[in-house]
């Protein structure tokens, strides 16, 4: 593979989630110096729950090296809609893969030295004097020839990028979310949700349900894991107040596992029991740890400047209905990467904002269309 046009830069990645190691994995493979620095104390093994496959993160994980099978998925074959009793009102044949985000990580991740890893090392203070791009990673002060910003959806690469970009806005309703084991699931239940993607639509309410690989990336019948999603409208006082219950700072828009007040499980679980059908109280029953993102809109209004650009959710917060989140990160990292194949860092840039930004603004559009038409 052909290197920069100009001689090899250092890049530096902000965020070590599914955006930072698509980019970071693509141009490692491509025989750039990459370094990854991620926020979090230990990085993210073992988290999150499960998205759909786009076929652009199967072409992003094939430029970015990672082993077909690394990333196993689980095939679903129709989708239905109950209604509150769990009777099925439609059903459509509809083939679809999903993922789980903790394989997606581990597969992006073991494409990367530990070495060009660096945890703990939150990026902030992002300045360029006399064409020299620096930044500060954890207690270090670094510069880069390129810096990636990755560092999602509240981003400190944007206020250099984009200072007059604002920040992302709160949509009014938020997302549960939980992943338990499938044998957890009641026979009936299971019945009624295994093998297909299942919705139900109500007054204020949106709920919708999957299965993905279990922990170890087994996709066998008895041991993957169910995906359930819980859309409630929510006020953005409710959601504060939550926040301060929860111990968040009231700005906050998201719990982590574990970070929901046992209380606040329990009025989900009875709330379940009277708003959604039964397999979907079933399901949201069974998980102990159910975790929250509030739903976010939000476009950059630029997304390079001197030496740096936003990729993934920096660049635009896209509405989990679109089930784009990770694949237009992936399509962000395909096109850097192919843009620093062929052109000077500078090049790339001006470029991958020309081609990038009006994919981003137009999945936001389509995810905000998709919201509006539910009754949240
Ligand atoms: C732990 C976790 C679990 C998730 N689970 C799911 C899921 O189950 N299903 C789903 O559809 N989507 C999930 N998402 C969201 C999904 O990954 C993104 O919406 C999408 O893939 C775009 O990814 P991203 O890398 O651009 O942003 P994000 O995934 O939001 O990652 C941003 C990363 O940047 C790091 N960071 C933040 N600030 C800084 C800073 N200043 N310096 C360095 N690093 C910084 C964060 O710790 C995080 O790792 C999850 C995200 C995370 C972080």
């Amino acid at each position: 593979m052909s290197g920069f046009a100009s001689s090899a830069p250092r890049i530096a990645v902000a965020g070590g989630s599914i955006g930072g190691l698509f980019a970071a994995a693509m141009l490692h493979r491509l025989g750039h110096d990459v370094t990854v620095y991620e926020k979090s104390v230990h990085g993210l093994r073992a988290r999150g729950a499960g998205l759909v496959a786009q076929d652009e993160v199967f072409a992003a994980l094939d430029v970015a090296g990672v082993p077909a099978g690394a990333v196993p998925g689980v095939t679903s074959v129709e989708r239905i809609a109950l209604d509150l009793r769990g009777a099925v009102r439609y059903r459509e044949r509809a083939e679809q893969t999903q993922l789980s985000w903790d394989r997606l990580y581990d597969g992006l991740r073991d494409a990367i030295p530990d070495s060009r890893y660096v945890v703990n090392s939150p990026v902030t203070d992002v300045d360029a004097r006399a064409g020299v791009l620096s930044f500060t990673a954890g207690e270090e002060r670094e510069e880069a020839s390129l810096l990636v910003g990755a560092d999602g959806a509240h981003s400190h690469v944007r206020r250099f990028v984009a200072p007059d970009g604002g920040e992302p806005s709160y949509a009014g309703y938020a997302i549960w979310r939980g992943l338990i084991p499938e044998d957890l699931v009641p026979g009936a239940s299971a019945d009624t949700l295994f093998r297909r993607m299942t919705f139900f639509t109500g007054p204020g309410e949106h709920a919708l349900g999957y299965l993905v690989p279990g922990a170890d990336g087994q996709t066998q019948p008895g041991r993957r894991r169910y995906n359930w999603v819980w859309y409630r409208s929510m006020s953005s006082g409710d959601l504060s107040a939550l926040m301060t219950a929860a111990g968040r700072l009231p700005l906050s828009t998201s719990l982590a596992p574990g970070q929901t007040p046992e209380d606040v499980r329990t009025h989900l679980i009875e709330a379940a029991q009277h708003r959604l059908p039964p397999p979907f109280a079933d399901v949201i029953a069974m998980e102990p740890r159910p975790f929250l993102q509030g739903v976010l809109d939000y476009v950059a209004p630029r997304l390079t400047r001197t030496r740096a650009l936003l990729l993934g959710d920096a660049a635009a917060v896209v509405r989990p209905h679109t089930a784009m989140g990770a694949a237009k990160a992936a399509g962000d990292a395909l096109a850097l990467a192919r843009l620093l194949r062929s052109s000077t860092v500078d090049a790339a840039l001006a470029s991958y904002d020309e081609q990038r930004l009006p994919v981003a603004t137009s999945i936001a559009r389509y995810g905000v269309r998709l919201g509006e038409q539910l009754p949240l």
